[in-house]
Formats: structure tokens, sequence, C-alpha cells
């Protein structure tokens, strides 16, 4: 395929609002792919040039692709700049400055593939004089684009695509082409293919191979992180034992970071985040630990990464791990300081043996089995109980321990591990269940207004958001100025303020207009008193009620930022419209309309 057709395609997609219509259009787009090009086109339409757990970047600046493009269309840089500062938009500036050129008509049009394999050249081009060399790369491109193919390239390489398509609505389009009418159980194949293998380029290509038979191939695999199983929630210890059948297992629940381990054959140990981020070069002590403790190779092992107390083995805050994370220096020194424990609760790979499809306590035994201990390995403190009183002590005993509560495992023979799935068959329960408000929210920051006072400098307040998968949109929870601390703020500020828009993203859904909005990026973790129903907030809006949406109450932020969440990860408004139902009274219960 041309590239042309990819960039009409871009440009046809950031015309279109309506999610059905982009589905259609992705469809019949993917169907016109040859098959070598599946793999570029699923990755570039996200902004992607390989799947997100592999880290791959670019890495050029606003100033490199300014240079490009000034090269590109023999302009002088200086009035490039004030031209890209008049349409805010490098992309649109491109497409504008481009178009006065003769394009060269004589010459080769660009390839799909082509423009990727340069892309991915690009991208792994390092060291001495490769900013030049990245260049003189993209303005070489440049003279060969359209305008239009000029506008959709330079908003990639910035990182700036935004088509809005998200992982969802590619498997949506690649249910409609291969569901052979059934989209539903296509769909549900497709996105469970995709739970155990994150690489869309590749189940692309199984589909076009083999259909849906093809993705029967799709199992875990080393290297590629599995979508975690998540775990439902329940109001009282007596409705987990009674949903669970009345026996199950209870685990500590640690509050810390969730790891995937995996090990190859020779020991080279790989750790990934809950959002699969590639975790490893962060925690070299961790990797060292893991090294040598497991008697079976290769292996995936999934646990819970908790700071201690070197001198007590206690468990400490959850807020000490997050000093640790995103750091590229240091390293060792941040080590001894705030050493962690994981804590080992399940297992995945074994040898070539899938164990997701077996149940729970053959993984846990077999995980029990492999595993040599160590002050920094050890497996989730567990009880099998089938009496409220055993829970009651199990669940207060973590409490004393440093854990936020239990996760309660169930036993039947289908307690599988359902990857990517939040499900009863895991049932967690918190400290905070015990009094009156149910649990911590994690929203998301769509938009911000400009403090007041002693924080006129800063962001002092945030319009937040729930994330709504049946929609894709993220729609309004609540604004949010309480809990920052003012380091908290100037680092927020900073983040936003490059992030800034000026119009309101079309994925969020609003009745508040903020100073500034932002993509849904960033989550916070809040706290409120209860969640009430809004006549103007429209998180959930009309789930529990017509002309309704769901609010936090007196939200304020608990200090803990979920940079290991991503915006969809984040608290769904179906949860949200469990929370509400789950608590004791529902208050400012508004007339029925
Ligand atoms: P929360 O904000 O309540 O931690 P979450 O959305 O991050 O929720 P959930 O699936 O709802 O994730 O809760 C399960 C999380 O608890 C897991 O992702 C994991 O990080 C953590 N956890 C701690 N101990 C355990 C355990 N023994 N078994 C499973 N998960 C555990």
């Amino acid at each position: 395929m041309k590239y042309r057709e990819f960039a009409e395609a871009c440009e046809r997609i950031s015309q279109v609002t309506k999610r059905l219509e982009i589905r259609s259009f992705l469809s019949e787009f993917l169907r016109k792919l040859d098959p070598e090009d599946i793999p570029p086109a699923l990755y570039m339409l996200q902004g992607q040039l390989r799947p997100e757990y592999e880290g791959v970047e670019l890495g050029v600046g606003d100033a490199l692709v300014l240079k490009a493009l000034a090269t590109a269309a023999h302009m002088d840089e200086g009035r490039l700049k004030e031209e890209v500062r008049a349409t805010g938009d490098m992309g649109e500036s491109a497409f504008k400055v481009l178009s006065g050129r003769q394009v060269l008509e004589e010459g080769r049009p660009l390839e799909l593939s082509e423009t990727y394999d340069t892309l991915r050249k690009i991208g792994s081009t390092t060291g001495e004089g490769s900013q030049e060399g990245k260049t003189g790369a993209i303005a070489i491109l440049l003279t060969r684009t359209s305008p239009v193919e000029a506008k959709h390239l330079v908003r990639f390489l910035l990182g700036k695509l935004r088509l809005g398509v998200k992982e969802m609505t590619l498997l949506d389009a690649l249910a409609e082409i291969y569901g052979e009418g059934d989209f539903k159980l296509a769909r549900g194949t497709i996105e469970n293919a995709f739970n155990m293998d994150p690489d869309l380029g590749e189940i692309g290509t199984l589909l076009r191979e083999g259909g849906l038979k093809g993705l029967e191939a799709v199992t875990v695999a080393l290297g590629k992180p599995v979508r975690p199983m998540l775990a439902e929630r329940e109001r009282s210890l007596q409705e987990v034992l009674d949903r669970m059948g009345g026996k199950m297992a209870l685990e500590y629940k640690y509050d810390g970071l969730r790891v995937q381990v995996h090990v190859d054959r020779d020991g080279n140990v790989k750790i990934f985040s809950r959002r699969l981020e590639d975790l490893s070069s962060q925690f070299p002590d961790v990797v060292a630990a893991l090294k040598g403790a497991f008697r079976t190779l290769p292996v995936i092992v999934e646990g819970e990464c908790v700071p201690v107390d070197p001198e007590t083995g206690e468990l400490r805050p959850f807020q000490e791990i997050s000093r640790r994370r995103g750091r590229k220096y240091d390293l060792e020194r941040i080590a001894t300081e705030i050493p962690v424990e994981v804590f080992l609760f399940d297992l995945l790979l074994e040898g070539t043996e899938s164990l997701l499809p077996k149940p729970y306590p053959e993984r846990r035994e077999r995980l029990e089995k492999l595993t040599r201990t160590s002050s920094a390995v050890d497996f989730a403190t567990r009880e099998i109980v089938s009496e409220l009183p055993e829970a009651e002590r199990f669940f207060q005993k973590a409490l004393t321990d440093g854990c936020e509560g239990v996760v309660a495992k169930s036993l039947a023979p289908d307690s599988r591990y359902k990857a990517g799935g939040r499900g009863f068959l895991w049932i967690k329960y918190k400290r905070e269940y015990t009094q009156e408000l149910s649990d911590t929210i994690d929203a998301v920051i769509v938009g911000a207004y400009r403090g007041r006072g002693k924080r006129a400098q800063w962001y002092g307040a945030f319009l937040m958001a729930l994330y709504d998968p049946d929609r894709e949109c993220f729609s309004t929870l609540c604004k949010v100025g309480t809990g920052f601390d003012e380091e908290t703020l100037a680092s927020l500020t900073q983040r936003l303020t490059n992030a800034a828009l000026t119009a309101r993203p079309p994925s969020v859904e609003s009745g508040f207009a903020p100073d500034v909005w932002v993509d849904p990026e960033i989550v916070l973790e809040l706290r409120g008193a209860e969640l009430s129903l809004s006549p103007v907030h429209t998180a959930a809006t009309g789930l529990i009620r017509e002309g309704y949406g769901l609010a936090l109450r007196f939200p304020r932020f608990t200090g803990r930022l979920r940079d290991d969440k991503g915006a969809e990860e984040a608290t769904t408004v179906g949860e949200a419209v469990r929370m509400y139902t789950s608590q004791v009274r529902h208050v400012e219960e508004p007339p029925k309309p």
C-alpha cells in the first residue's frame, strides 16, 4: 500500500467522531492492506512503531522535526517557527507550507512499508551524529510527501497523531472483518487472544493467515506480558464468602507494585508492570533476587513488589516504592535506601506449559514447589477459610501486618487465570470498606483550573473523569483541589502545561469548561465521602437514573499518583455504579424526574 492511502485514512478518521463510523471505515481500510502492511498499519494508527510494552521510541523532538521540515520546504526555520506558532500544530503547518510546493511528480511515491522501515531506522539511530542523521532522513521523507502525507507524518513523528484510535477500536474493526456474521463471538475471541499476546500486529497477521482459527495458536509467551487478571469487590466478608460458595483462599493484599516476572532458560529476568511496561532496568536488585529463585526455567510468575524495612522486615507504605519508579540514575543507592521484597501469588508459565487454564489451587501449589524463597522473594501469605470468624481474623492480621486488605481467590475447578479480566474468581476486600466510604477511586485529569492566591503560579484544581469502556469516552466525576502539596502542584502544572489544549478533546464528555483541557492521561487516586447522583457530572449518566450522572462528594487527592495505570485502566463508570449501589446509604437522593 502507498503511504498516501494511509495518510488519507488518518485524515478521514480525524474528521469522524462517531465510533461506529470509525470502526467500519477502519475495517474497510484494514481489508485493503497487503499482508506485510498489516503490522505497520496497526501500530501506526495508534501512533506507535511497535507494541507499547517494547518501549520503542523515535527519539525526535520538535526542534529536529522543524529543521527537517524547513529543509524539505526550502524555508527559513525562523519563518516556519512563526507559522507553527500561528497554527499551533506543526502537522497543519506542514500541510500549508508544502501545499505551495511542486510535489515531485516524477519521484517514486512512498510505500507504507518503506515509510515504516525508515521510521524504525530513525528510532534505532543513536550516538554521535545521530541527530543530524535523523534530521536528514526525515527531510528526505518529507520531500517525497504530498501535503496530506506530510501532515500526518509530522504529527506521527511528534507523537501527536491523536486519531483517537484505541486498541479496542482496532479489535472491533478486526472482529467486523473476521466475524463471519457473528461479531460478538469474534470480538471475544480476538480480545482473549490479545490479552495473552499484546502485540496487535501479530494478532492481525494471524487473523489474516488463518481467520479466527489462526488465533488458536496464541498462548502465553516468554517476553510478552500477559494482561493481568483483576479482582472484583464485595462490601462485606460474609458476601465474599457467600460468593465463593462457602470456602475460599484468602491472601494478603499487599500495597505495592504488581509485577509480572519472565525468566528465560538462561536466567535472564524481565519485569513488567501492570500496564505492561518493562521495569527491569529500574529494579536491578529485584532482577538479581529473582534470577536464581526458580528450580524450573523458563517461568512466568506474578507478585506484588513492596517496600520493606530492612531492619525489621516489616512492610512499608506504598509511597516509598513510587520514589523508585521512572529512575534512570542512582539505582543502586536507592535500592539500598528503599529495599523491596516480592510476594509471589501466581504462576502463568512453567517450562513450555501455559498454566492459564489450570485452577488456582494447582497454580499456587506448583508455584510453591518451584520457588526458592529468600529475604527478597516470598509467597503472598494465605489461608484457606470456610467460616466468617476465620476470615475476619485473617483480614485483621493482614491489616496489622501493613497490608491494605485481602484478596479472596476461588478454589473451584474452573478458577483459571483470566488474562485481562475483572471477575469474581478474585474478590478484593479492603480496610476502607469497613468505614463509611467504600474505596478509593482512580480518576483521570481531563482539565485544569488556574490556582488563586498562594497557588496562583500553578494549576490549583483539576477536572477529573472516569473511563467508560462501552462508549470509549471519559466522563466527569468531580473537581478536586484538596490534598495536594506544593511539590505535586508544581510538577502537575509542568506536565499539564506541556499538554494543554484549547478545545475539549473529543473523548471527553463534560458539562464543565476548565481553564485548559488536556488529553486524559494522568491518573490520580482520590478519596471522597460518598458517591452521589449529580445533574451536572457526566460519569455513568443515565445508568442509575435518567438525567443524572455520578459525582464524588468532598473529593481529595490521597497523595498517590497512579502512574502505573493508563487512563483506560482508571476506575470505570461500571465500577463506580457498583460502588454507588453498594454504599450503605445514598445521600442527596434527588426526586425522580
Ligand atoms: P486497587 O487500586 O484496589 O489496588 P487495582 O485496580 O489496582 O485496585 P485490582 O485488580 O482491583 O487492582 O486489585 C488487585 C490488585 O491488588 C492487583 O493488581 C495487585 O497489584 C494487588 N495485589 C496485592 N496482593 C495481591 C494478591 N495476593 N493477589 C492478587 N493481587 C494482589
